[in-house]
This record gives C-alpha cells, structure tokens and sequence, in this order.
C-alpha cells in the first residue's frame, strides 16, 4: 500500500509517501523558521498561511522524486492533532480532498504517534514492546508501548516540555530562536562542569519531569556571570549535561519498572547528539537496545506520518468523510488499529 503523508501541525509543511513493501519512496520538507524568526515564536496566523502555500507544490515534488502519479496513491495519512488548529486545518483539509478526489481512504494520524513510531522508517527497526522517551518542542513523555496504539503514559513534564527548555535557555544566551540546536552546538565548545545545575525530580521516585526550575537557574547564572564567551559556552555545557541526565535516570528508571528491553528515543530533542550517545552507552550498561530516527526524522516531517497512517489504514483503520483537527488529544486516547470504538 502507498501512502501520501502530510504534516501541518506546527511550523514545518512535511509531505512523503511511504510504500508498506518498498518502504520510503520520498519525502520533502519547508520549514518556516525563517519567517517566525522575527517573532521569536510561531505565529499561528503565519503557519496556517504558508501550509497552505507550501503543501500542494511539497506532494507534487514527492510524487515526481517517487515516479509517481497522483492516481498510484492508495491512501492519505494527515495530521489532526494536537497543534495549531488553523495549521492543522490546513493539512487536514488537503488530505481529505485529495483522498475524496481521488476515491481512496484517508486516516488522521495523531502527530505523537507519528514521532513515536518514526525509528520504524530505520534498517533496523525497534521491537515491542519498548520504552519511548518522547521529547519534543511541546512534550516530555515515558510511555509503554505494546504494540501500536497501546500506549501507557509511565511519566510527562509538569511545567515545561524538553524542547521548550532548550529554546528557552538558548533565549536567555542570545542564541536566536529556535535555539535548541544553537546551544547544543555552543555546549560542544563548554565544560559541563564548571557551573553546578540540579538533577529536578531526581531525589524521589516517578517518572515525571520538571523543566522550569532548571531554566530559572540557568536565568540566574547568566545574571551573575560575565557573558564572556567560555562562560556562556559552560553554562550551554552545564545545562545540557543536566537535562540529558535527568532523562537518563528517568528512563533507566522506566526500563526497570516496565522490565523492557527495548528503549526508543523520538521527537526533536532526540536529535541532541549528547542525548543519543549517553543513552546508548546506558543502553551498553545494561543490556538494553537503544534506537532513535536518523537526526532528519526526529523534528516534525511527513515521513513518520505516511508510516504510522499506512500502519493503521493496512488494518482496515479510516477516518470518516469530515475534516477534523484537534488541538489537544492525549495520546491515550488512541486504541490499536482497527479497535477504534
Ligand atoms: P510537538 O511534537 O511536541 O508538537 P514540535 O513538533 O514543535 O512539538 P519537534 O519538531 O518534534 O517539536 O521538535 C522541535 C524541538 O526540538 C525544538 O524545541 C528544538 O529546539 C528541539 N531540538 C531540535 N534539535 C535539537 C538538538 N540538537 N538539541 C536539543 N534540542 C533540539
Ligand atoms: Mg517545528
Ligand atoms: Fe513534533
């Protein structure tokens, strides 16, 4: 089956077609960084717009880098939810009308069920049941997963997401917006150690996180400290190393409660090449295998959308004849394919 995915759930228009035997034929994606810049955030009204500039020329490009024609497309995998509604609208609509024009099956994919099942588009693809440490620009999450769509929320943020964390951080050291990868570029050059940082929630049990704290410290530091460059560069390198081993507690942590064997990191802050490395050497310690996307595939693109709406839509899964977005949706509310109620 071949599956045309769109995504438009936030600042990024990803489309892709994936082929259950052939796997990824193609995959193209705009990111609108460059207009938000300015902003210092995402402006809705902007995203929504340039979606719908973007999205149609995208899945032509896709098509023509496949050899494809429209007519070859056996279904339509969408993002619904969570995000922005009015961007979301945008991809949702789309893919509705093109799986209506061309009298095939459409399915609305929930965006952290295409960022969980992401490593799956990977050679060697992670087993379940796993541990998936889900970090993104608007969640932090632990989840059991079973099989697909049965998901078992372990532990999430209570404040801040991950992503949120680094972007706000890179804020409060000048480094433009988004600046999660511009500080973990200036943490390469620092020394983790020369500043203290706190472990939040390390000192009791659970697998939920706290981000706040550790951006009003790091807000303190910079405060009190000269903003030579060394400096700055230490407190990217402090922050950096607390964040990434607060989630390797809280995931070793998750492994044993769950006795899993199998960890999955997604989302875009499982780009963080110092997140990857130290997970995989947890991994090595304790007989655990450790997969992640290829770095392209953690931030928001098409690709994990066509796989996991080709997944649900092979069980015989689709979703009626209405354009639906959802803002918020827990990810629990999801049931395997084919079982939906
Ligand atoms: P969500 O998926 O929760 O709806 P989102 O789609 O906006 O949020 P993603 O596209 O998955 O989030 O990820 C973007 C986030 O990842 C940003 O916060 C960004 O700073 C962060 N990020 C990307 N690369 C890195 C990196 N190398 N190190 C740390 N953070 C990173
Ligand atoms: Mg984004
Ligand atoms: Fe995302």
């Amino acid at each position: 089956m071949r599956v045309l995915g769109i995504e438009t759930s936030c600042d990024e228009t990803g489309v892709a077609l994936y082929d259950s035997d052939r796997g990824l034929l193609a995959h193209a994606l705009h990111s609108q960084v460059d207009l938000h810049a300015e902003y210092g955030g995402v402006v809705p009204e902007i995203a929504s717009r340039d979606h719908v500039r973007k999205l149609l020329p995208l899945a032509s490009h896709c098509l023509a880098q496949a050899g494809l024609q429209r007519s070859d497309i056996d279904g339509v995998a969408y993002t619904a939810g969570p995000g922005l509604i009015g961007a979301l609208l945008v991809g949702a609509s789309a893919g509705r009308a093109l799986a209506v024009a061309l009298d095939k099956p459409a399915i609305a994919v929930h965006h952290m069920e295409g960022h969980l099942l992401a490593p799956m588009l990977e050679p060697e693809p992670p087993a379940f049941p796993f541990v998936a440490l889900l970090v993104s620009g608007g969640h932090s999450m632990l989840v059991e997963v079973k099989g697909i769509g049965r998901y078992r929320l372990l532990g999430e943020t209570l404040d801040d997401a991950a992503g949120e964390a680094f972007d706000k951080t890179a804020k409060l050291l000048n480094l433009g917006y988004p600046g999660g990868p511009a500080l973990a570029r200036l943490a390469e050059k620092g020394d983790p150690n020369r500043f203290s940082f706190p472990r939040p929630m390390t000192d009791r049990p659970g697998l939920d996180f706290s981000f706040s704290g550790l951006k009003t410290h790091t807000r303190n530091l910079v405060l009190a400290e000269d903003d030579d460059p060394a400096t700055q560069a230490d407190i990217a390198a402090g922050f950096q190393r607390a964040v990434v081993d607060t989630m390797a507690i809280k995931c070793r942590r998750a492994m044993v409660a769950t006795r899993a064997r199998q960890l999955v990191i997604a989302g875009g802050v499982g780009a963080n090449l110092e997140l990857r490395a130290t997970l995989k050497r947890e991994g090595e310690k304790h007989g655990w295998a450790v997969s992640y996307p290829r770095l392209a595939f953690c931030t928001d693109n098409g690709a994990m959308i066509a796989f996991a709406g080709c997944q649900r839509l092979l069980a015989g899964e689709h979703t009626g004849p209405v354009i639906e977005a959802r803002a918020r949706w827990p990810l629990e509310q999801l049931d395997a394919p084919g079982e939906a109620a």
